[in-house]
C-alpha cells in the first residue's frame, strides 16, 4: 500500500507505485490533463516518475508558478532541441525558465549570429517537434557517463558545468534525439506545448562574467493553448502602451540624464507633485494611526551599518563608501533606514507604557544595481521608501499588524488597486537553528500574523520556510490592470536589529526587555509605486492625485482673460488648473491635452464668459454639460473627497 497525503491533509491509498500523472488520474480525468508537475515530500518531481513511497504531493497546474516552470523549461529543451537540428554542433549553456518562459544561452557552429528573422524558422520546427509528441525520459547515468555523453557532442560548455558536478548520478533528460543535462521536471511530452513564441535575441556572457565569450540568448514563451497566446500578445501590446517610462515623458512626469548618472531618476514638476500628493496622502494616514515623522541624514558612519549587519551583508563593495581624509572617517551611503532609526529609539529611556513607538520616514537610500539590471522607475540606484519601524512589545504584535493592515487597505482603495492577496512567510520548522529569536517569541509572531489576517479578512497563502532569518513577514500581491502581478507592501517582524542595537524597554515588572521591531512600507519605494500604478491606470490617475486636474481651453485668445478669471476662482479651492492659451485651434488642443491625461477639460468661449459658466468634458466620461464655475468646483471637491 502506498499511502498519498494531499496538500488539505487528505489520504488516498494505492495499491502499488504510481505517478504523480496517474494520481492525478485517480481524481478526475480533467484534472490529469491540466496538471503539469507534482511536489513530493517537497521535491518538485516529473509527473512520469515512479512514487514507490508514502508522501505527500501537491499537484501543480498552470496556476501554480511550479507548472508554469515545468513547462517553461521542458519549452526551453525543445527549443534547444530545435536549434540542434537546424545548427548541428550549436554548443548549449544554460536554458532556465524565468518569469514569464524560458531562454537558452547558445553558441552557434562557425561564430555563426542568430537573426531575428531564424527565429521563425525555429519557431517552426519547435512546432513540428511539438505534435511529435516525445516523450520527455529522465536518465540517471554516471559522472563518467555523461562526461562521455557530452564529450561526444564535443560541448566544452556543458562539460564545464558537469565538471564542476559532485560524484554520484546525474541526471539527463532525453526528448527524440535530444539529450540535455537537467534537473528537471519536465512535462510527460512534448506535444503538451501548443503554441509558441520565440521573443527576443540578446546576448550573455557565459556565466555572466565578462572575462568569458560571449553567447547568444534566444528567449521565448509558449502556452498549454493557442488562445492564450493570442491573449499574452494582445497584453504585451497594451503594455507596451502603458510602459511607464513612455507614459512618464508624456506627461512629464520625470527624467534621467547620463551627466547625472545611471539609475538615478531627476523628478520633473508634474512628478514631483504626484510624488508629493502620495506623501501628503501617507503622512496624512499614518497621522491618523499615531505615527511620528522623523528624519534622518543620507549617510552613516560605516560603524552603524556593522552593528546593523548591512555593512558584511551587502559587502563593502555594493555601496560607495566616503572616506574624509582630514580625519579618517569612513561613511557609507544609507542602503536602509532601519539602523538610524534605532538610534532615535535609543535616545531616550522606554517604558513599557510608551509603546509601540511608531517612527515614520519618507527615507532615501542608495543601493547598487548593475547597469544593466536598471529599468525606468522600477530599477533605481537611489529611492526613496515610504519607511516606518514600529518599536512594541510581544502582546502588541498582533495589534500593530492589524493596523498597518488597514493601513494598507486604505492606500489599495484609493488608488484603485482592487485584486490582491497577501502571503504569509513563516519559518522552516526543521530547521530552527536557522533563525534569531526563541521559539516563543517566533510562535507567538508567527501566530499574531496569521490571525490578524484571519480578523481583518485578508486572503492569504502561507508559505512555510520563506520567512528571513530575523522574523516572519507578510507581503501584499497586487494584479494591476493587464493581470500582472507586483509585490507591494511588505510588514516584517524582526528580532535581530533589536539584539543587535541592544534595544530595550523597562517592563512593569521593572526588568529590561527587548522590544520587537516591525518594518513596513506599504508603496515599498515611490520611485516603483509610481511606475506601478502609471502602468496599472495608463497615467489615468484618480482625479485626487492627477497633477494636474483641470485644464481650461479657451476657444481663442479673446477667452483668455475669462480663462484666467476661471483659474483663479479654482485655485481658491486649491484645485490644480492651467490654461492652455496657445493660439491652437480647439480640436488640437483637445487631443494634445488628451494626451496629458488631466481629468477635466474646461472648454470656454463666449457664451460661457458671459454667463460665468464652463462647458466640462471628464476624460473616459465625455461631455457633462455646461455648469456654472462654483456648481463646477463642488462637484469636483466632492468627488475628491469621494476618492480619499
Ligand atoms: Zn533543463
Ligand atoms: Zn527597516
Amino acid at each position: 500500500m502506498i499511502k498519498i497525503t494531499f496538500p488539505d491533509k487528505s489520504v488516498r491509498e494505492f495499491p502499488e507505485p504510481l505517478t504523480g500523472l496517474e494520481i492525478a488520474r485517480s481524481i478526475s480525468n480533467s484534472l490529469a490533463k491540466e496538471v503539469l508537475a507534482v511536489t513530493v515530500d517537497g521535491k518538485i518531481w516529473d509527473l512520469t516518475r515512479t512514487i514507490s513511497h508514502d508522501a505527500s504531493v501537491k499537484l501543480h497546474t498552470w496556476d501554480d508558478p511550479e507548472g508554469k516552470e515545468a513547462f517553461w523549461h521542458s519549452s526551453a529543451h525543445l527549443m534547444a532541441e530545435a536549434i540542434e537540428q537546424i545548427y548541428p554542433g550549436t554548443k548549449f549553456g544554460i536554458g532556465p525558465s524565468i518569469e514569464t518562459g524560458f531562454y537558452y544561452d547558445i553558441d552557434l557552429p562557425g561564430g555563426r549570429q542568430l537573426a531575428e528573422k531564424d527565429l521563425q524558422q525555429i519557431e517552426k520546427k519547435m512546432v513540428e517537434l511539438a505534435r511529435q509528441n516525445n516523450a520527455i525520459v529522465r536518465r540517471e547515468i554516471s559522472k563518467a557517463e555523461a562526461l562521455e555523453l557530452f564529450t561526444q557532442k564535443n560541448d566544452e560548455l556543458k562539460l564545464e558545468l558537469i565538471n564542476e558536478l559532485e560524484d554520484g548520478t546525474i541526471s539527463v533528460y532525453e526528448q527524440g534525439n535530444f539529450t540535455d543535462l537537467c534537473r528537471g521536471p519536465h512535462l510527460p511530452h512534448t506535444g503538451y506545448i501548443k503554441a509558441i513564441k520565440l521573443t527576443s535575441i540578446a546576448g550573455a556572457y557565459w556565466r555572466g562574467s565578462e572575462n568569458n565569450r560571449m553567447l547568444t540568448r534566444v528567449y521565448g514563451v509558449t502556452f498549454p493553448k493557442q488562445k492564450m497566446l493570442g491573449e499574452y500578445l494582445t497584453m504585451l501590446e497594451e503594455a507596451k502602451k502603458r510602459d511607464h517610462r513612455k507614459i512618464g515623458r508624456e506627461m512629464e512626469l520625470f527624467t534621467f540624464s547620463e551627466a547625472v548618472g545611471q539609475g538615478l531618476p531627476l523628478w520633473l514638476p508634474k512628478g514631483a507633485q504626484l510624488r508629493m500628493q502620495l506623501e501628503e496622502f501617507l503622512k496624512k494616514i499614518q497621522k491618523r494611526y499615531n505615527y511620528e515623522q522623523v528624519i534622518t541624514p543620507h549617510i552613516g558612519d560605516v560603524k552603524l551599518y556593522k552593528i546593523s549587519g548591512h555593512y558584511e551583508k551587502y559587502g563593502k563593495d555594493s555601496f560607495h563608501t566616503i572616506t574624509t581624509p582630514a580625519e579618517g572617517e569612513e561613511y557609507m551611503l544609507k542602503p536602509m533606514n532601519c539602523p538610524h532609526h534605532c538610534e532615535i529609539y535609543k535616545s531616550k529611556p522606554r517604558s513599557y507604557k510608551d509603546l509601540p513607538v511608531r517612527m515614520a520616514e519618507f527615507g532615501t537610500v542608495y543601493r547598487y544595481e548593475q547597469s544593466g539590471e536598471l529599468h525606468g522607475l522600477t530599477r533605481v540606484r537611489g529611492f526613496t521608501q515610504d519607511d516606518a519601524h514600529i518599536f512594541c512589545r510581544p502582546d502588541q504584535l498582533k495589534d500593530e499588524f492589524k493596523k498597518v493592515i488597514d493601513i494598507i487597505f486604505i492606500i489599495f482603495k484609493a488608488l484603485h488597486f482592487d485584486d490582491y492577496i497577501a502571503q504569509i512567510s513563516l519559518r522552516d520548522k526543521e530547521n530552527s537553528e536557522k533563525y534569531i529569536g526563541t521559539v516563543e517569541n517566533w510562535n507567538k509572531a508567527e501566530q499574531a500574523i496569521i490571525e490578524a489576517c484571519d480578523e481583518k479578512g485578508l486572503k492569504t497563502t502561507i508559505e512555510p520556510g520563506e520567512a528571513a532569518f530575523y522574523g516572519p513577514k507578510l507581503d501584499f500581491m497586487v494584479r494591476d490592470a493587464l493581470g500582472r502581478s507586483w509585490q507591494l507592501g511588505t510588514i516584517q517582524v524582526d528580532y535581530n536589529l533589536p539584539e543587535r542595537f541592544n534595544l530595550e524597554y523597562i517592563g512593569a515588572d521593572d526588568n529590561r526587555h527587548q522590544p520587537v521591531m516591525i518594518h513596513r512600507a506599504p508603496f515599498g519605494s515611490l520611485e516603483r509605486f509610481v511606475a506601478v500604478l502609471i502602468e496599472h491606470t495608463a497615467g489615468k490617475f484618480p482625479l485626487w492625485l492627477a497633477p494636474e486636474q483641470v485644464v481650461l481651453l479657451p476657444i481663442s485668445e479673446k477667452y483668455n482673460e475669462y480663462a484666467q478669471k476661471v483659474l483663479n476662482f479654482l485655485n481658491i479651492y486649491d484645485i490644480r488648473t492651467i490654461i492652455d492659451d496657445r493660439n491652437e485651434k480647439i480640436g488640437r488642443k483637445i487631443r494634445d491635452n488628451e494626451l496629458k491625461r488631466i481629468p477635466y477639460m474646461l472648454i470656454v468661449g463666449e457664451q460661457e464668459a458671459e454667463s460665468d459658466t464652463v462647458s466640462v468634458r471628464r476624460q473616459g466620461h465625455g461631455d457633462k454639460g455646461v455648469m456654472t464655475i462654483k456648481e463646477f468646483a463642488e462637484m469636483i471637491l466632492a468627488e475628491i473627497k469621494d476618492q480619499q
